[in-house]
């Protein structure tokens, strides 16, 4: 139905999604300025851990990562297609986000044996590696389960940590099998800490692969991290 709504609209002068702000041109996704800006700020990037563990971005904590992939930081625009893309569902902006991925992650993804999705309330992350997985045509596992709903927002940072600990893990053990030599992404949609993102590292390692064949992709990192 949001594809069906989001055509009729193509047809009449209507607000851009993304910025709320500018007249869309006929059948266009977003407004000519958030075209420009996606167009100037949004490419697959790269962090290789084994040259950057104790630059800003990545605190000094081990990480148990051997790549990690974004897109972009999470700024005014980013921000606005990420959270109607996540928690209205909106199809149109989910679409912009998979669309980019499919576009820039050719080189990449192809090293890649399995996908995995991080645990999550909402369906984005499991809808974007499904198509991913589809696009690229590598498997999907999907083998981490979160206990309860997080509270996460209101907890300290060494709180917050114990936390996931606690609460996310991988599913029962004897249902998994992974060949340790193969590669893995794991996909989450934004990088706050890292926090997540590591435990979830740790319980491939645990599970005995190496970190050098655990990588990671998120949407968008915070920019608060970045200076
Ligand atoms: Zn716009």
């Amino acid at each position: 139905m949001k594809v069906l709504h989001h055509l009729l609209n193509s047809l009449l002068p209507y607000d851009c999604p993304c910025c709320e702000n500018n007249v869309m041109e006929p059948f266009a996704t977003l407004c000519q300025e958030c075209t420009n800006y996606f167009e100037k700020h949004l490419y697959l990037q790269n962090i290789n851990l084994a040259h950057s563990l104790n630059k800003p971005l990545i605190d000094k904590r081990e990480f148990y990562f051997h790549h990690l992939f974004y897109i972009g930081y999470y700024n005014f625009r980013e921000k606005s297609v990420f959270q109607k893309a996540k928690f209205h569902n909106d199809v149109v902006m989910q679409n912009f986000l998979i669309s980019f991925l499919k576009q820039n992650g050719q080189g990449y993804f192809q090293n890649i044996n399995y996908l995995i999705p991080a645990p999550s309330s909402k369906d984005l992350i499991y809808f974007i590696t499904q198509k991913l997985a589809k696009h690229y045509k590598i498997p999907v596992i999907n083998i981490f389960k979160k206990n309860k709903k997080q509270q996460s927002k209101t907890l300290d940072q060494f709180s917050r940590y114990r936390e996931i600990q606690n609460n996310i893990m991988l599913k029962n053990n004897k249902k998994i099998s992974m060949n340790c030599n193969e590669k893995f992404l794991i996909i989450d949609d934004l990088w706050t800490t890292g926090a997540t993102m590591n435990h979830l590292c740790k319980l491939l390692v645990n599970y005995g692969i190496s970190h050098s064949q655990i990588n990671c992709l998120v949407l968008f990192i915070r920019p608060k991290i970045q200076e």
